[in-house]
Formats: C-alpha cells, sequence, structure tokens
C-alpha cells in the first residue's frame, strides 16, 4: 500500500466492522440477527427540530458558510443551556465552540494541544476514539484505571507518579460509554484537583449528560469552582435528541483552549451547516421533555434486559444513565468467546468488553437500541443456550 501513511495502517482493526461482516454473513444465511452492538439511537430527532431544520433550510443567506466557531445563535443555545442545566456562566464569544459531532471535538482537540511525545490519561475502559485520538496526534496513552469495585470512579493512586507528573491531559467521560457509570460531583472535585496538582488539561466527555435515569442528574465538571481554569467539557446532541447523523456537538469551557481548538478547526473545516446549527439552538431551547421521553424509553428497556439477565444469573450494575448495559460475561468464557457465541448461536451482537480497552476483559456492552419486544427476543434466545452461572451474588 504505498499511499497510505503509517499513521493510518497503525491504527487499530475497526472491530465493529468485522462484526457487521458476520452479521451480514449469517443475515445471508436467513438468520434474524439483532444488533445490541452499535451505540446509535434508534429512535428519530424530535419532530420540531426536523422543523426547524427544514424551515432553516429555506432560508438561502443559510447556505453560505457559518462563521468558523459556530453561529451565534448557537453558541448563545449552548450557554443558555449550561446555565439553566447546571448554573454555569459561559462566554457564548470565548468560551463556546460548535462542533461537527463531539467524535470530531475529540480528535482535533488532541491535535490543538498535545505535542509529538506529550502523555494523555485515557480511562480504561473507555471510549476507544480517544485512544486512537492521541496515537493519532502523537502522543502517548497511559491507563487511568477504572473498576467496578468502586463504581468506575479513576483510581489515581494506581497511576505511576512520574505518569501524573508527565501527563498533559486527562480524559474523564460520565456517564460513561462503555461502562453506564455516573458521577458526582466530587469526582469531578477530585479531578479538577488532581489536574491542578499535576498542572493537566482536564477533558470531560459529557456524550450523555442528559440521558438519566431514576431522577438522577449528571453534574457538570463545569459547576467545580475555577474549573474553566484548567477543564473543558465536550457535548453532543447525537445521543439525547437522537441527532447521530446529524453532526453537532460543542466544546465549553477554558478560553485558551477553545480558541486553540478553534484556530486548528479554521484551518481544517468551515463548522456545520447553518440550518444544522439552527435546529440544534432550537433542542438546546426546548423544555427538554423529548429527552425525558428519550431516557424513559432508556430506562425501560435498560430495566427490561437487567431482570432478564439476572435470570440467567448474568449480573450488571444497574445504571442510572446512558444507552448501554455493561454486564460481566459468565464464567468460563473470554468477552471475545462469549461475544461469538451469542452471535453464533443467538443472532444476538453484543461489543465484548476487551475492545474498550484491556480492563474491559471480562465484560460486554449492550446498547439498549432495540424495542422491548426484541430485547424479550433477546432474553428468549438467551434462555436457549447453555451459558453457566455467573459467579457474583
Ligand atoms: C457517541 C459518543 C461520542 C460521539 O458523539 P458525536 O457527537 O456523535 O460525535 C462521544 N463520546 C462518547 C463517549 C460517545 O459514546
Amino acid at each position: 500500500m504505498p499511499f497510505v501513511s503509517d499513521k493510518v495502517k497503525n491504527l487499530p482493526p475497526y472491530l465493529f466492522a468485522s462484526f457487521q461482516r458476520k452479521k451480514k454473513e449469517l443475515e445471508a444465511n436467513g438468520v434474524d440477527v439483532i444488533d445490541l452492538g452499535i451505540g446509535a439511537p434508534d429512535l428519530p430527532a424530535p419532530s420540531f427540530v426536523v422543523d426547524r431544520l427544514a424551515e432553516e433550510a429555506k432560508h438561502t443567506t443559510n447556505h453560505r458558510y457559518s462563521t468558523y466557531s459556530g453561529c451565534a445563535e448557537f453558541r448563545e443555545a449552548v450557554a443558555e443551556f449550561y446555565k439553566s442545566a447546571y448554573d454555569v456562566d459561559l462566554d457564548p464569544d470565548t468560551e463556546v465552540l460548535a462542533l461537527i459531532g463531539s467524535k470530531e471535538g475529540i480528535a482535533n482537540l488532541m491535535h490543538a494541544v498535545i505535542n509529538p511525545g506529550d502523555t494523555v490519561l485515557v480511562p480504561n475502559p473507555g471510549y476507544p476514539a480517544y485512544r486512537t485520538a492521541v496515537q493519532l496526534a502523537g502522543g502517548v496513552n497511559a491507563t487511568l484505571p477504572l473498576d467496578d469495585t468502586n463504581g468506575y470512579v479513576p483510581m489515581y493512586e494506581q497511576v505511576d507518579k512520574g505518569v501524573m507528573n508527565r501527563a498533559k491531559m486527562m480524559l474523564l467521560n460520565y456517564p460513561g460509554n462503555p461502562t453506564a457509570a455516573t458521577a458526582e460531583f466530587d469526582t469531578f472535585l477530585e479531578a479538577v484537583t488532581r489536574a491542578a496538582e499535576h498542572d493537566m488539561l482536564l477533558v470531560h466527555d459529557a456524550a450523555y449528560d442528559m440521558i438519566t435515569f431514576n431522577g438522577y442528574k449528571a453534574p457538570s465538571v463545569l459547576q467545580v469552582p475555577n474549573a474553566k481554569e484548567r477543564a473543558i467539557e465536550l457535548g453532543s446532541l447525537s445521543k439525547s435528541f437522537n441527532m447521530t447523523g446529524w453532526r453537532i456537538g460543542y466544546a465549553v469551557g477554558n478560553a485558551e483552549v477553545i480558541e486553540a481548538l478553534a484556530t486548528l478547526k479554521s484551518n481544517i473545516d468551515t463548522s456545520q451547516f447553518l440550518p444544522i446549527q439552527k435546529a440544534a439552538a432550537a433542542a438546546l431551547r426546548s423544555d427538554f421533555s423529548a429527552v425525558e421521553e428519550h431516557s424513559r424509553v432508556y430506562q425501560a428497556r435498560m430495566e427490561k434486559l437487567y431482570s432478564g439477565f439476572r435470570d440467567l444469573g448474568i449480573y450488571a450494575d444497574k445504571p442510572n444513565g446512558t444507552i448501554f448495559l455493561w454486564a460481566q460475561v459468565p464464567d468460563g468464557y473470554s468477552s471475545m468467546e462469549f461475544a461469538n457465541k451469542l452471535l453464533y448461536e443467538a443472532g444476538v451482537i453484543v461489543t465484548p468488553g476487551h475492545a474498550f480497552g484491556s480492563r474491559g476483559e471480562g465484560y460486554f456492552r449492550v446498547a439498549l437500541t432495540v424495542d422491548e419486544k426484541r430485547l424479550d427476543e433477546v432474553i428468549t434466545r438467551m434462555k436457549r443456550l447453555d451459558i453457566k452461572e455467573g459467579t457474583r451474588p
């Protein structure tokens, strides 16, 4: 491959692609595959958001380039959302930046902050795009270990002191993918304190901030006093408003980092299509009843699968948010073996935990992105398998 860069050659194989290939093979053989692998909402965006997009698309002035940092209406809507949801004040001109989805923000942020050789603390298990973004920027990934035993809060004491001192950036993600773990304010307070101690930038990925259950409200890292001195938060409409394909998100917080990211991006993209930004602004200025409805749907699915798994002797921590259930692989299988067993013997796709880092081994992630009837079918099929009981009570 003479035309392909080492950077691209060195990217890890995309695990989802191999499962999708197996899915096609099985479907070609008449298997009714239930895909709980990819974390993308199955439901549509709210109709008022779609209406606003259609309306704005008719205004031809919206067909021009957006300002680089995103239009004022969108940035102001983000600032208003932070004020009403978190009582956090943001200057829409210097502390808010529109992103073409938070995944784009994560990738470009690394290039805006990280020099080759710089160390970045990345949650393990965690969203795989963090590791590849660090790698593409020439940074060095260091594990920030998370564990079931303490609710997946960062275990700083297990990170080598030298690594803590060297690290230039630390990434967190609550409510989290893949663990579905949620954080309390104290987790962010400690993170900001540790980041200050070791002179790091703290980046919080809040992709699931609005998908929460049982009255739990996810805090923002910017609620920690003076957090803006060294923290930014990434948000997205993808999961909360079922807008994955729209590609709209935002970065908020430290003005210096926001400006660096905006400068970098102004050399790469020219922000998102204005009607999409304006429709997203309408979403953020709404009463959030649509998001509450989406959360109720995910919670009902989660409850169903959680109790179905329990009957099967498969254990999970009951989550207070996200669109995932993170469950223990029953005794006697690796994550990959169990995922393959589900695929080939039950026609059910789940994601093996090791896809999210070494510490994900022993777990599998289920995306709650099919309806309850299909989840009943998942449990029915799994009951036919000979799965040994797990060992946890
Ligand atoms: C889905 C997801 C994203 C990507 O969201 P986009 O805004 O659609 O790019 C980012 N972080 C986590 C943890 C996710 O699960």
